[in-house]
């Protein structure tokens, strides 16, 4: 054992004479990970278990203290406070509202990292009934609305902080440079636009360009396992708004009006109907979902206005596209059949989030040793979930992975999803997080030029 009190420095020295020392000592993980020596993996591990207390707490007092997207301003000041006391080259807040970004240059020139952290919070009464459960209640329009972390952003921000804590200590040991992003309003916020996009959008890449961005999600799944795929892998998401307008009029005589509930009834099947059988769902899947739906508010009355709302979900930009233009000419050849009036519109919400495939090979081996036991499944099913990190992946090439974090007090086929009111994760999953982007990190950064043979993912 070392004395903690000594200067992360000399620790790092000590820790390198040690393995001189013993040079025959088996590496920390059965493969080698590429450009991460097993004496620095081994340092890697111990700072890991060092910080976990740490990142339990944060977790747990993010979680109490969750705020609304574009409203995430404690922890953003948390997180902000952290990273200036780790000694962060350079710590930017208030981008896209709550943002902060942090800049770590190591001891020599290299690439650049980027690790990606979500600051919001959701709209939802937690019923978990954890010591540390979320009692806010904010305004939002004048309504009492509580927050909760439904989604596992609380963790994913206390595993940044950790990995931020754990790689400054190794600062002397990295050729290139971290950037930590923390985004606010990775849910969507109605009528403002998404944080990654907005941070796109306010040039948080235009002073220092990051070779590739990574970033992790807890799900519930076996605590630790990893779950990646290379190429797309959660869907593109666009909403879809449907405004009906046509003549009121007594339900018991519809021909003197316009009946916009069977209107509305045939748009639904009609949207179902085109996502089934008018594209090839064996090409890339895709749903087409109506999820709110109101017309008329009694039963003697067929009302003169409708309105219908969904989503488009898929895998390829060009589908979306198409089921765009398919979508709106159904809508309309279906309402001039009513002699009635319809105003389509979507609302581009994310695009389809990827692993790029070169950047998952080389960093494959960093996740395996992250998972441990638990394993990296590398052919993960496609998610109809989406995701803003998307917006980022504009810009730079990105590596995208799930980590299984179901609690250990529940069935694995029974754990509350991401948005329950019950979700929550097995906190041995936060120090698996923070070796797992620590790792990637040092890995991309460790084998220097070669990372850069990656290319941003398709987007158009
Ligand atoms: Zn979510
Ligand atoms: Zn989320």
């Amino acid at each position: 054992m070392l004395p903690s009190s000594l200067p992360s420095r000399l620790r790092a020295l000590a820790l390198g004479a040690a393995a001189l020392i013993v040079p025959l000592a088996a590496p920390a993980s059965a493969k080698p990970i590429p450009g991460v020596p097993a004496d620095l993996e081994r340092a890697v591990d111990s700072a890991v278990s060092a910080v976990t207390p740490d990142v339990i707490a944060w977790r747990r007092d993010i979680h109490a203290h969750p705020g609304l997207g574009n409203h995430e301003t404690r922890t953003a000041a948390l997180v902000a406070r952290q990273l200036r006391a780790l000694g962060f080259d350079d710590v930017r807040t208030g981008i896209a509202h709550t943002g902060v970004v942090g800049i770590l240059r190591g001891a020599r020139p290299g690439p650049v990292v980027a690790l990606r952290a979500e600051l919001d919070a959701l709209p939802i009464k937690e019923a978990t009934g954890l010591p540390f459960a979320s009692h806010v209640v904010v305004d939002v329009d004048g309504k009492p609305t509580p927050v909760m972390h439904a989604c596992g952003h609380d963790a994913h921000t206390a595993i940044l902080l950790g990995a931020a804590r754990v790689l400054a200590g190794l600062r002397d040991r990295i050729a290139g440079t971290v950037m930590v992003v923390f985004q606010p309003a990775e849910e969507g916020v109605t009528g403002e636009t998404y944080g990654a996009a907005l941070m796109v959008q306010e040039g948080v890449f235009d002073t220092l360009r990051p070779d590739a961005i990574m970033a992790l999600h807890v799900e519930p799944g076996p605590v630790g396992r990893i779950m990646v795929r290379p190429g797309p892998f959660l869907s593109s998401s666009s909403a879809i708004h449907i405004r009906l307008k046509g003549r009121q009029t007594h339900a018991g005589r519809p021909w003197e009006g316009t009946d916009l509930v069977n209107l509305s009834a045939d748009v639904v099947k009609a949207l179902t109907t085109i996502s089934a059988r008018r594209v090839d769902v064996f090409q890339f899947p895709n749903v087409v979902s109506i999820g709110a739906l109101q017309a008329g508010n009694r039963n003697n009355v067929l009302p003169g206005s409708a309105s219908l709302d969904g989503t488009i979900r898929t895998f390829s930009l060009a589908r979306r596209d198409a089921l765009k233009t398919m979508i709106r000419q159904s809508v309309e050849g279906l309402t001039a059949t009513y002699d009635a009036q319809a105003d389509v519109s979507f609302e581009d919400q994310a695009l389809v989030t990827s692993s790029e495939p070169a950047l998952l090979a080389r960093m494959r081996p960093a996740l395996d040793a992250a998972a441990g036991p638990a394993g990296v499944d590398a052919n993960a099913l496609l998610r109809g979930a989406a995701e803003d990190f998307s917006a980022f992946e504009t810009q730079v090439p990105g590596l995208y992975y799930i980590l299984g974090s179901t609690p250990n007090y529940t069935a694995m086929d029974a754990a509350p999803s991401n948005h329950s009111d019950k979700f929550d994760i097995d906190e041995a999953v936060l120090p698996i997080g923070v070796k797992a982007q620590v790792l990637t990190a040092l890995s991309f950064l460790g084998q220097g030029a070669a990372s850069l043979e990656t290319r941003p993912v398709e987007t158009k």
